[in-house]
């Protein structure tokens, strides 16, 4: 009987629509670290603290000092495709790290979440979603800006639960995550804690407020999250062509790897993992390194955002340079010009 089996079109609901996005943002506990923290890098924090429990499965709480969101407003941070940060008429021109209005609502929809905030001239308030319902806005008690609190990450999808890995590996993976962030903002003071057993927990990761000019900050962060060593024998690269800046700094061929692990690039701010930028970065020290090294490096490229596509896919971890050939030029006669330099400044020492 056809008319049994026909198919029925129905309109899903919102908490459905929400658990199926999520899908797409929040594939572990990183991703949904990586959605906090830039909320609260897009809100101005300079301080950000990051607790986790058993590798952000069953805790994720990220407090920054920001801008805070009024009450009346926590609602709508909550619901699907509401931003603050723009105002959808230029796509092109995204100056923040969020646009799609979809990292809270997701969340909300995987996971126990509640968001207490104050912004200035307003009273503190929380508000609670859990599978995708929410709870009316409540006063609460907060000094300054926001707490995200994301608890049971999954528990509503059980399918995407039994895909976690051990809590050790969603832990380094949240460590890597907030290493790369606070990498692209020096002038930020990160903490990443491991509360699982109560209390304060211990330390992961911490890296204070640099201060002093672009290359200072950044030199001192670099320092602090990949090591004294790679910074000691760090070059600094600081180059332009046709609107796009390459900034960073790129050890010395002597400081290479083994391994492609020291690579860290970004693109206004984000940090990406693009195979164009790193072939770019592989044929830069091609002459200086023999073909089982791999360079170090932590690249910054800025630019008109109009120049970049960011929005290739909700992870935004790849990006869509409008003229692709700038950008890996520019890398690899930027790094070529710095290694050049370096190689002849240390014949005419050792010459001298
Ligand atoms: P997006 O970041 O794409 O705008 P989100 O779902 O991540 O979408 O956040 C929705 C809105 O909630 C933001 O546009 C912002 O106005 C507000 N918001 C989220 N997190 C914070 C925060 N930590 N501090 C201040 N406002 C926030
Ligand atoms: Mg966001």
């Amino acid at each position: 009987n056809i008319g049994e089996s026909r198919p029925v079109i129905r309109q899903l609901d919102d908490a459905a629509i929400n658990r199926i996005a999520a899908g797409e943002v929040v594939e572990r506990p990183a991703s949904a670290v990586k959605e906090l923290v830039e909320n609260a890098i897009d809100a101005g924090a300079t301080r950000i603290r990051i607790d986790i429990a058993d590798g952000g499965k069953t805790l994720i709480r990220v407090t920054d000092d920001g801008c805070g969101i009024a009450p009346d407003d926590l609602p709508l941070a909550l619901a699907r495709h509401a931003t603050s940060k723009i105002d959808g008429t230029d796509l092109l021109n995204i100056h923040t790290f969020g646009f799609r209005g979809e990292a809270l609502p997701s969340l909300g929809a995987v996971g126990r979440l509640s968001v207490t905030s104050r912004a200035p001239g307003h009273d503190a308030a929380v508000i609670r979603v859990s599978g995708g319902r929410m709870e009316p806005v409540r006063p609460a008690a907060l000094s300054a800006g926001t707490v995200v609190e994301l608890a049971d990450l999954f528990h509503a999808t059980p399918a995407r639960l039994k895909f976690m890995r051990s809590d050790r590996a969603e832990t380094q993976a949240i460590a890597d995550t907030v290493r790369r962030l606070a990498m692209a903002e020096p002038a930020i003071g990160f903490t990443l804690r491991d509360v699982s057993g109560g209390g304060e927990g211990r330390s992961l990761f911490r890296a204070d407020a640099e201060s002093g000019d672009l290359f200072d900050a950044l030199h001192g962060r670099l320092s602090g999250v990949i090591g004294r060593d790679f910074a000691d024998n760090a070059l600094r690269i600081d180059a332009t062509r046709d609107g796009l800046r390459l900034f960073g700094y790129a050890a010395l061929p002597t400081y290479s790897r083994g391994a492609a692990v020291t690579q860290f690039l970004f693109v206004n701010g984000r940090p990406v993992r693009d195979k164009m930028l790193y072939g770019a970065l592989r044929a830069a020290y091609f002459d200086f390194l023999s073909r089982d090294r791999h360079p170090a490096a932590a690249l910054f490229i800025d630019c008109d955002p109009t120049l970049v596509d960011v929005n290739v896919h909700p992870a935004k971890s790849e990006v869509r340079f409008r003229d692709p050939g700038t950008a890996r030029g520019l890398i690899v006669s930027g790094l070529r010009h710095a290694l050049a330099e370096a190689g002849h400044r240390a014949s005419t020492t050792v010459a001298g």
